[in-house]
């Protein structure tokens, strides 16, 4: 905390008067701290794509092209490389846009449960590994109102991680529990975990837990960043729970408006 005194002097000599204004400067320390970082972070995960696709770009235009073992490679490495950079600039957008003032939230009423079936069952129909799914949901009907698209990109994130991360053979459970006022839903892996000191940060912006690997699994580290600014302009909160070499669970709640018999709670 800074002090700035004004002392209001009248020719005489005598004092009538002390102006003091107080600026919480740690808190403006920290915003533009967290402005210059995110600057560098994001400079930096251009950086890294850029510099790779030019050495690829180089070789082949040095004679590469020509040979039609390597040539085929180094193409898909660049265009690997800008899809990745497309995803991060859209990403970064959409983290823009939900910043400004005027975001609006396109929400309408719709059952969970249908809801969440809907997005496991894309996953059940379209994964390639031997992950198994395991849904957890209530029988009764359960109505929230919600952006869908949003919410389906955040649930399309959380499931992609965990599928991510998961061993073969594992499991992924889809659990939703009912509170007094929210919907407690729960996504769990049985994939490498996150240390415990890390669990809290993987919600910030560029975090991951294991820089290259989350790189060349073709991640931002803006996915769960942005799944948290979107689940609490719905209204609920986003945590997750996790041991190394056993496994994480991502939870998050949502209000829920009506019950079975659509009556207003
Ligand atoms: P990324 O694009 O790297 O996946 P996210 O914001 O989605 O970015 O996740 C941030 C980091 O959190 C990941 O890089 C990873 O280290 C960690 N993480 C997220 N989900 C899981 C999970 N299910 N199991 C282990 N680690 C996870």
């Amino acid at each position: 905390l800074r002090a700035n005194f004004s002392v209001i002097q009248k020719e005489t000599g005598f004092v009538n008067g002390l102006i003091t204004v107080l600026h919480d400067i740690t808190e403006q320390e920290k915003i533009e701290m967290e402005r210059r970082e995110f600057v560098a972070n994001v400079s930096h995960e251009l950086r890294t794509p850029l510099t790779t696709m030019r050495s690829y770009l180089e070789a082949l235009a040095d004679g590469a092209w020509r040979d039609e073992a390597i040539a085929p490679t180094f193409l898909n490495v660049t265009q690997t490389e800008t899809e990745r950079m497309i995803r991060l600039v859209n990403d970064l957008l959409q983290l823009s846009k939900m910043d400004s003032r005027d975001y609006k939230l396109n929400k309408e009423i719709v059952e969970f449960n249908t809801f969440f079936n809907r997005i496991i069952d894309r996953f059940e129909m379209s994964k390639s590994q031997h992950v198994e799914f395991k849904r957890y949901l209530p029988e009764s009907s359960y109505f929230v109102e919600i952006d869908t698209d949003k919410l389906t990109q955040v649930i399309d994130n959380i499931i992609s991680n965990a599928l991510k991360y998961s061993p073969d053979g594992g499991n992924i459970r889809f659990g939703v529990t009912v509170q007094e006022s929210v919907l407690k839903v729960m996504i769990s892996d049985d994939g490498m975990g996150i240390p415990k000191e890390n669990v809290t940060k993987i919600f910030d912006r560029f975090y991951r837990v294991d820089r290259a690997r989350s790189r060349a699994m073709g991640g931002t580290g803006l996915g769960l960043a942005i799944a948290k600014e979107m689940i609490e302009a719905h209204g609920g909160k986003i945590w997750a729970e996790s041991e190394e070499g056993v496994g994480t669970t991502i939870f998050f709640t949502l209000p829920y408006e009506l019950d079975e018999a659509g009556e207003w709670d």
